[in-house]
């Protein structure tokens, strides 16, 4: 039996989970969503998950009919029909049927779709021994074009940097911003730490406000750790003693090589390793 998908206003089989070719989230890659987990059978911060798909979709102009509260419960609902212990949610609301034209107006309902499934994490031995990462030349895109804190549908942008790690054998790249700044990677957050100090830009540098990231930033104050938010460059990654990245779906894994330079010992860092194991009670509380 496949899975039970909530569309719009109920729960249908998997089978049944069908949007018009017509659906401009298709068409246009108009629309947001958010990717949540599930840890023992709650469902991680979710209001913050929820707002940040609000967000994202007043900035896009899409009217979601809905309050968030009933939308936090029919999350809640389609993780129970699944029966998820762990897993992972996708929540998607499209701009809904239109025409063969851009006009977002004449879409007249927006659409929403929750998917409750599982999750394929980095295998376990990536977070033993850390990732190996490149720089993309694809610049993330600029604050006034798609503003990176949009969580849209249209990951063209990330991709387009992905292909450019996957060409090369690896699994992730970071992208840098119009000034050559750090940005984040292609679906993570983008840390560093030097001399006992966790650093990660701004949000403004274009990056999607983590909610991985800022849990992680409040766990290393409650380690004891300063954390800074500030421009880095690519020689700031080069010359860093620990790099991780952060996301829903990664959680906190260590970088150990970028671009060909061996991040500190070549294994994942220690502030790296306490943060994870912190990260994962926290998940688990
Ligand atoms: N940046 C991008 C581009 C993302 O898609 C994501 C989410 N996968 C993140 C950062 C991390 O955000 P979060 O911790 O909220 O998942």
């Amino acid at each position: 039996m496949g899975l039970k998908i909530w569309l719009n206003d109920g729960l249908v089989d998997e089978s049944e989970a069908k949007v018009s070719v017509f659906d401009h989230g298709l068409l246009y890659g108009d629309g947001v969503f958010e990717g949540i987990r599930v840890y023992g059978g709650k469902i991680f911060e979710l209001k913050a998950h929820i707002d940040r798909l609000y967000k994202s979709a007043n900035a896009i102009r899409l009217k979601i009919h809905k309050d968030p509260e009933i939308l936090m419960e029919n999350t809640e609902t389609t993780v129970k029909a699944n029966h998820i212990e762990d897993g992972y949610i996708r929540l998607v609301v499209t701009r809904g049927v239109g025409t063969l034209g851009l006009n977002p107006l004449v879409c007249k309902e927006s659409q929403i779709i929750i998917i409750a499934a599982t999750i394929q994490l980095y295998p376990p031995e990536l977070y033993e021994n850390g990732l190996k990462i490149i720089s993309a030349n694809t610049m993330r895109n600029h604050p006034l074009s798609l503003n990176p804190q949009i969580k849209s549908l249209n990951y063209l942008n990330n991709i387009l940097a992905k292909l450019e790690a996957l060409d090369r054998d690896m699994l992730e790249a970071v992208m840098y911003n119009h000034m050559g700044y750090v940005a984040e990677a292609t679906g993570d957050n983008v840390f560093i730490v030097r001399d006992g100090i966790v650093y990660t830009p701004p949000t403004a540098a274009g990056s999607l406000e983590g909610i991985t990231r800022s849990i992680v930033m409040k766990l290393a104050r409650e380690c004891g750790y300063e954390v800074i938010e500030r421009n880095l460059t690519r020689y700031d990654l080069y010359a860093a003693q620990e790099m991780f990245l952060t996301g829903t779906a990664a959680e906190v894994i260590g970088i150990v090589e970028i671009d060909g330079r061996t991040i500190g010992s070549g294994r994942p860092g220690p502030i790296t390793r306490e943060l994870l194991t912190k990260f994962e009670k926290y998940t688990r509380m």
